[in-house]
């Protein structure tokens, strides 16, 4: 007989102290500096374009998804083209994306749910974006917070892992909740963005720590102790304060 899966214990949610909000108000302040090109890094020009590049961008580098998009939105302009998309048109039209056999599925039931409940219209809200065939939290947040301005937490893998090593992961259940708790509202899009590429740039699975603009906010300062010599002269990330305070 199958071992059964152990039950996952909730994670409980603590209030965060005010030396956590502290710490979090720096870290964000620095990012925002050191990335001051922070944004949504996909291409669209409308709610729709964004929500199919998103959907797209699955598995899949940012500026392959916006070389193939700058093709297919002149193609694709409203959800009926991608609902009308004769079998085999659609994915080849994708298919350097990766995965597109799915990706293609995923667009046209999307494309299929806004016809059928919001008049062909993306909505602006979290409930009715994850009523759509493939949009989950991630992708329905990056809209509401890219296409609508709607204050929303995205958690991607940048996100997660760098959320994590800073342990602003723990104020509640998920990591979205924790850091819809530390930060204020007006917060939270810059917050998402500013981590996505401090995960992308410095804080990668072999994070850069000696060039990283936070590390003396970082419980893990020294995760990894020498920057490979390729790459000192290539990054640009401004250096941490020469004195500073470590977390607790
Ligand atoms: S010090 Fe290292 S582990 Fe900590 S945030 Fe910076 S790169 Fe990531």
């Amino acid at each position: 007989m199958p071992a059964r899966p152990k039950r996952q214990k909730p994670r409980a949610t603590v209030r965060p102290d005010s030396a956590l909000r502290s710490r979090a108000r720096k870290i964000l302040n620095r990012l925002a500096k050191a990335h001051p090109d922070w944004g949504p890094t996909l291409r669209f020009s409308s709610p729709l374009e964004l929500l199919v590049a998103t959907i797209l961008a699955a598995q899949a580098q940012d500026e392959r998804i916006n070389e193939v998009t700058r093709v297919l939105f002149t193609k694709y302009r409203s959800p009926a083209d991608y609902a009308a998309a004769p079998a085999g048109v659609l994915e080849r039209d994708i298919k350097a994306t990766g995965f597109y056999n799915q990706k293609a599925k995923s667009l046209r039931a999307m494309a299929h749910g806004l016809l059928e409940e919001f008049d062909g219209e993306v909505p602006s809200d979290m409930d009715g974006l994850t009523r759509l065939h493939g949009v989950g939290r991630k992708t329905a947040s990056i809209v509401l917070g890219a296409a609508f301005g709607v204050p929303a937490v995205a958690v991607d893998r940048h996100v997660a892992r760098v959320a994590e090593r800073l342990r602003l992961d723990r104020a509640g259940p998920d990591i979205e909740a924790s850091l819809r708790t530390i930060y204020p509202k007006k917060d939270w899009i810059k917050a998402t963005w500013c981590f996505v590429l401090h995960g992308r740039r410095v804080c990668r699975p072999t994070p850069l720590c000696p060039i990283c603009p936070i590390n003396d906010l970082c419980p893990y300062p020294k995760k990894t102790k020498t920057l490979p010599a390729a790459l000192r002269s290539n990054l640009q990330v401004p250096r941490r304060p020469a004195a500073a305070r470590r977390p607790r």
